[in-house]
């Protein structure tokens, strides 16, 4: 099912709709279209949900994978815009991986 906030078609998280929605209501605000840097966070969110709703081995490993990729996106999404000189994400990948 996808997020009750029209034209989102993220997959509905709580409350009809999908955790960048969810978000905006928890601060207070007026549900609007999610913007390009709210994304990374709301991958972030999906990938720590489904880490935690998993139960075989294999699925586990893979959405442990998703999760790692995911919080990388984000810090780097965050980085990006304090930081003048920033590696680009597959460079830090590279890095983290050794
Ligand atoms: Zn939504």
């Amino acid at each position: 099912m996808s997020c009750a906030f029209d034209g989102c078609q993220r997959q509905a998280a709580r409350g009809g709709y999908c955790w960048g929605h969810v978000q905006q209501q928890s601060r207070g605000q007026p549900l609007h279209e999610l913007r390009f840097y709210g994304e990374p966070l709301t991958r972030l969110y999906e990938a720590a949900i489904r880490f935690y709703e998993v139960d075989e081995d294999d699925e586990h490993r893979a959405a442990a994978d998703n999760l790692r990729t995911a919080a990388l996106a984000y810090a780097w999404h965050v980085l990006r815009k304090q930081v003048r000189k920033v590696p680009s994400l597959s460079t830090l990948q590279a890095i983290l991986r050794g």
